[in-house]
């Protein structure tokens, strides 16, 4: 795969440097996006001029805009029934209702439009919005395929496929649906992969589906974003339901998500804030039907609701731009997870803050978190009735502890254990 220094060419002055139409600058205009942020201004030219790019850019960055810009100035007007001209391919329900609203955010003033297709959502509806004609398809694998096995979809006419968060549709298992697709999409389209990480398993996807592909790093070594400040507390398991209540009392955060690990300890936090009477309280996760998690999710974007309790898949898409504070009931046990986690706070340089429950014998979590992130989370205390002291788990010295020399990284988890950690989680 080349790499291309295009970072120190590029400029995040504005956006006139692309050549764009007067429509695409118009919408940029209303939408409020005065400049190009670094991950656009890096993709946007690549894309305008038909590369195949492997982007590595995180949630937050602006990188949907930096696929939906360049598409949105290649269509054709003319459409075909069921034949859209670009597919982009998201891990989730949530993430394909968020780049489905850019599509028609950034088309506002032209005339093309896009259709999100996702699992739990009506076939029927979607099935007329495509033999309408549509210029764009948005949709997670499954459903795709299920469109084109039933043929109510077709992809001769595809010119441009999308693989957003890549990295993370191939840890839920999406690669046998996306390559399934590739195959059947033109060998001369332009393929697009986004992904915060570059695992081999995308590496092989970009190896096999892309021509020549240019890497484009675009994520600091430095994951987590500066403008985000990184606390644990230490804490027996059996009283982080009381410090829960005690941070959220004294930190009053405008908007918060809770990250609990399964979906049944989300049910079960949701209801103790609600017997507490913690207003404003919202819980989603992957158990829920469509339709409920579709509403949750604008009550939460309008906020309505202020307080969110979700599992990892879910909440990893979650493009809320003014959450202030992360909270990990949690840990997770996969430092990825932990990225994912808190890039939902401090969005497009916005401050945010996170805090993540360690019990004192999960030292070995916590440490690997701080390697990935290169960066060591701050300790912070609240005061509880009854505990005394808690010790830090970084001196815990017993089971199975990630052994890691100072010179080398902790080993990364099994792919076994990730790909039936994350089924369990959705
Ligand atoms: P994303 O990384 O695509 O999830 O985008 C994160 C947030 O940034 C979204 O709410 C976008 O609407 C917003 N955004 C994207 N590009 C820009 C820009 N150039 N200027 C300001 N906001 C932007």
């Amino acid at each position: 795969m080349e790499t291309k220094k295009t970072l120190r060419r590029i400029s995040l002055r504005s956006f006139d440097q692309f050549d764009l139409s007067p429509d695409m600058m118009r919408a940029l205009e209303r939408a409020g996006y005065e400049r190009p942020s670094p991950v656009q201004a890096g993709l946007i030219p690549l894309a305008l001029d038909d590369q195949d790019v492997v982007g590595q850019a995180r949630t937050g960055t602006g990188k949907t805009a930096s696929f939906v810009i360049p598409i949105l100035e290649r269509l054709d007007e003319a459409t075909t029934p069921l034949s859209p001209q670009a597919l982009v391919l998201v891990p989730t329900r949530e993430l394909a209702l968020q780049v489905h609203a850019e599509f028609e955010k950034l088309a506002h003033g032209s005339p093309f439009r896009s259709v999100a297709v996702f699992g739990g959502a009506p076939f029927r509806a979607q099935q007329t919005k495509l033999q309408q004609g549509i210029h764009v398809v948005v949709g997670t694998p499954g459903r795709v395929i299920d469109h084109l096995q039933r043929g109510t979809m077709r992809t001769e006419a595809v010119w441009c496929v999308v693989l957003d968060e890549a990295d993370r549709m191939l840890d839920i298992g999406f690669r046998p649906a996306i390559e399934k697709i590739l195959k059947r999409c033109p060998t001369d389209r332009q393929t697009l992969l986004l992904s915060a990480t570059v695992p081999d398993e995308v590496r092989m996807i970009a190896r096999r589906y892309m021509y020549r592909p240019i890497l484009v790093n675009l994520s600091p070594y430095q994951v987590a974003a500066d403008t985000i400040d990184q606390y644990y507390f230490s804490i027996p398991r059996n009283r982080k339901r009381s410090l829960l209540l005690k941070l959220l009392e004294r930190e009053q955060p405008s908007q918060a998500i809770v990250f609990c690990r399964t979906k049944i300890q989300t049910q079960r936090i949701y209801r103790f804030l609600l017997d507490q009477g913690v207003p404003g309280v919202g819980c989603i996760n992957g158990d829920m039907a469509q339709s409920a998690r579709t509403s949750m999710m604008s009550a939460f974007r309008s906020g309505k609701v202020k307080l969110l309790v979700a599992t990892d898949v879910v909440g990893r898409g979650i493009d809320v731009s003014g959450i202030s504070h992360i909270i990990n009931f949690d840990i997770p046990e996969l430092c990825d997870d932990y990225v994912h986690r808190v890039g939902r706070t401090g969005r497009m340089g916005k401050e945010g803050v996170a805090y993540t429950f360690v019990e004192p014998d999960q030292g070995e979590f916590l440490t690997s978190i701080e390697m990935r992130i290169d960066k060591l989370l701050k300790r912070d205390e609240i005061d509880l009735p009854d505990m005394g002291h808690v010790p830090d788990p970084h001196d815990f010295k017993g089971g199975p502890a990630i052994e890691a020399p100072a010179d080398k990284p902790a080993p990364p988890p099994k792919p076994d254990a990730r790909r039936k950690r994350y089924r369990s989680a959705l």
